[in-house]
């Protein structure tokens, strides 16, 4: 049987960022990966925002990880020089009740240790973005945009100089967990002995640790999609900086982002689905769009929007519950020595990412 000193389930942004992480500090590391390029799963349908950190919890996984991350990953791509942009955002209200919710979002954006939201008038909101229309708005200056794919290949260079291995399509379809290291088994039917084995596959990693012999499953929570459908603006776009809502209950409201060619697109919305391959845009959810966006851009003409692609959130807490933090499970929590599963690794967690290998590399040390 081969054996390796690490094993990473996963290629994508996290997965690969974990794979570095650890490839630094010397360990020898594999990424198992099921398909035949990094990157093709969330990692490649997201907003590839870069974001401030501001609503998550007090103390949760999410608001630690998304701030150290940020300002990791605006190290990292300044150093390397990755394609990215500090453009800022507007969190815009669009009714009076939603005034009031600015300033409970600043108050907690404050706890978590982003301290330059500022709180601007209608009248300075629409000085930065004329085409905007809002009673009030919090600027994010350190909300900005990243090429995600650019990222992923840097983080792979960095992994390979390390002297870590990526194998393409090399699924994963289990482990046995009880004996001398972990052996997981392969969808061709080889067998690899592991020291460490970070599950990071994503929407498939609550599926994949339940075929785990010798993880607990009460361990193992369950697994809930929750789709989100962007449309693209046909023409060019009326704003410089990303446009978000005051935010909604499973997500952050039909929003306006940037990429980095001034294309703008709006959403993701929210539809929880039954599966994590059901990916088609239905056209019809257009429909939703024009009154949401119009409540903060009143000028988007009629069918300026044009399907676009969806990403799915790897949702541990299903509709209705409140939003779970990152799940990042180490052996203290399972009891398996070398284990460590990533789950639930929604939105921020492109921005997480370099903070997220931080973190595995820590728990694995
Ligand atoms: C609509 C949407 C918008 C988002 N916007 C943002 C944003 O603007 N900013 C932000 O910070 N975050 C955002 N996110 C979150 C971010 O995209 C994810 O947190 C991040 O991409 C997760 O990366 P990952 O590596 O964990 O998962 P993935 O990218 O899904 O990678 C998992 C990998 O594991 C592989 N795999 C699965 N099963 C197996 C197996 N059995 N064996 C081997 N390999 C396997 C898959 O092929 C895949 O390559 C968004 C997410 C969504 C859905």
């Amino acid at each position: 049987m081969d054996e390796f000193d690490c094993a990473v389930i996963g290629a994508g942004v996290v997965g690969l960022a974990v794979a570095r992480a650890l490839a630094l500090r010397g360990r020898e590391v594999i990424v198992l990966e099921s398909e035949g390029a990094i990157g093709t799963g969330t990692s490649s349908r997201n907003s590839e925002v870069i974001h401030a950190g501001i609503y998550y919890p007090q103390g949760s996984l999410k608001a630690q990880l998304c701030v150290e991350g940020k300002q990791r990953l605006y190290a990292y791509a300044e150093d390397r020089g990755l394609p990215h942009r500090r453009c800022g955002k507007l969190i815009v209200a669009t009714s009076e009740a939603q005034v009031g919710q600015l300033e409970a979002i600043a108050a907690k954006a404050r706890a978590n240790g982003v301290d330059d939201l500022v709180l601007l008038s209608r009248t300075q909101a629409r000085a930065m973005e004329p085409a905007l229309e809002c009673l009030a708005a919090l600027h994010s200056p350190s909300t900005g945009i990243v090429d995600s794919h650019a990222l992923m290949l840097s983080l792979q260079g960095d992994l390979e100089h390390a002297g870590g291995v990526l194998a393409l399509k090399s699924g994963v379809v289990g482990a046995e967990c009880g004996g001398a290291g972990i052996v997981l088994k392969a969808s061709d039917g080889t067998a690899l002995r592991c020291n460490s084995v970070v599950n990071a596959a994503g929407l498939a990693a609550p599926l994949l640790a339940r075929q785990f012999d010798g993880l607990p499953a009460a361990a193992v929570p369950g697994a809930w999609f929750a789709k989100g459908s962007y449309f693209t603006l046909a023409g060019r776009a009326p704003f410089s900086r990303l446009i978000y809502p005051v935010p909604e209950a499973a997500g952050l409201g039909v929003h306006l982002t940037l990429d980095l060619g001034g294309q703008a697109k709006f959403g993701p919305d929210v539809q929880w689905v039954a599966s994590p391959d059901d990916l088609v845009v239905d056209p019809a959810r257009g429909e939703g769009f024009y009154a949401e966006v119009r409540k903060y851009w009143p000028a988007l003409p009629d069918g300026a929007l044009v399907p676009g692609y969806a990403g799915i959130r790897p949702k541990i807490s299903g509709p209705g519950d409140a939003a779970a933090d990152f799940m990042i499970q180490g052996p203290a929590a399972h009891g398996v020595p070398g284990l460590v599963n990533l789950f639930g690794i929604e939105s921020p967690g492109l921005t997480s990412s370099l903070a997220i290998g931080r973190f595995v590399g820590d728990l694995l040390s």
